[in-house]
């Protein structure tokens, strides 16, 4: 049996940072998390510190060949800069540089939805693919294309940002981004919770958002649509046909085999699936219908780990 060589794989997010010492096989060894409580750089980057620390520290990362740190926005893939991130509200941060200074290991960052597409297409639903799209639904939309067999990084590391593609310009949610109706706007699971306000005046006699302003989450939202709620039901209609039309359009761009939708609201499995299919059907008008499937994806919160460390065994990403 062949050793399987080791990497530190890293999915930084918003809210929390994972380490995972990932086998070159896909297999996970072993997790570090942590809360990310201050989003100045500073901070952050103690929290990455702790959690590879951890995970360098655990004797079954002994000789692991690499980092790779999957990171949300735009991603220098030549020195690991973020040149812009509206989650973390950062322009032009070394991330790459500054745990170059902490570690002897090579170091490598990219987009964090690129790197969990790199996961699912290597390890997960996509294996086997040629023609692959993830998308990770949460509170945004993350998302990678993999064409050929090869994950499209584009000219400045911007292809896959599928979530800012504007489908309701004219009515839509403003984004996070500054510009109005993206699809992440309105069909991530903040736009979920934003459909049920937005309908909430046809429902005055609904409970669904009686409560306090933390505690409102999409989950509530997709529940009560599953129990038949009248108020979580048009949310969810609207969720889910603003879902079909980015859906429909990537179809449109890329035709892939494959769209695989992770990320935490995809939890809602078959319901979901059940709720975009026939929309997504009637969007398709050129690319024959039927000719790219709509699943769930396989490997959950695991994903941006695996990918993160995927990436590294290649030595980062490199413009296609
Ligand atoms: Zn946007």
């Amino acid at each position: 049996m062949r050793a399987v060589r080791k990497a530190i794989g890293v999915d930084l997010g918003g809210s929390h940072v994972t380490a995972g010492i990932v086998g070159d096989d896909g297999s996970i060894l072993g997790q570090y998390e942590q809360d990310i409580e201050d989003r100045s750089f500073d901070a952050v980057i103690g929290a990455v510190k702790s959690v590879v620390d951890s995970a360098l520290k655990d004797g079954k990362a002994k000789d692991a060949a690499a980092i790779g740190i999957g990171a949300p926005g735009n991603v220098d893939p030549k020195n690991g800069a973020i040149l812009y991130s509206p989650n973390f509200m950062w322009t032009g941060v070394p991330l790459g540089d500054r745990l170059r200074k902490l570690y002897d290991l090579p170091i490598f960052v990219a987009n964090d939805a690129r790197c969990a597409t790199l996961g699912e297409h290597t390890f997960g639903i996509g294996a086997g693919t040629q023609n692959f799209v993830l998308l990770t639904i949460g509170t945004g939309i993350g998302g990678g294309i993999v064409s050929g067999g090869k994950l499209l990084i584009g000219n400045r590391a911007g292809a896959g940002e599928i979530g800012h593609h504007q489908i309701r310009p004219s009515d839509g949610f403003i984004c996070g981004c500054g510009k109005r109706g993206c699809f992440e706007a309105q069909a991530s699971g903040t736009g979920l919770l934003r459909h049920a306000f937005a309908v909430a005046p046809s429902f005055p006699r609904s409970k669904l958002l009686d409560r306090d302003r933390d505690k409102l989450g999409s989950k509530m939202i997709r529940r009560a649509a599953q129990a038949g709620d009248a108020h979580g039901l048009a949310a969810w209609k609207n969720f889910a046909s603003d879902l079909a039309i980015g859906l429909a359009n990537i179809i449109a761009f890329v035709n892939p085999e494959m769209i695989a939708l992770g990320g935490g609201v995809s939890s809602a499995g078959d319901f979901m699936l059940e709720a975009v299919r026939d929309r997504v059907e009637e969007l398709t008008t050129m690319v024959p219908r039927g000719s790219t499937q709509i699943v769930i994806a396989k490997l959950g919160n695991d994903a941006g780990q695996v990918g993160a460390a995927t990436m590294a065994f290649q030595g980062g990403l490199s413009p296609n």
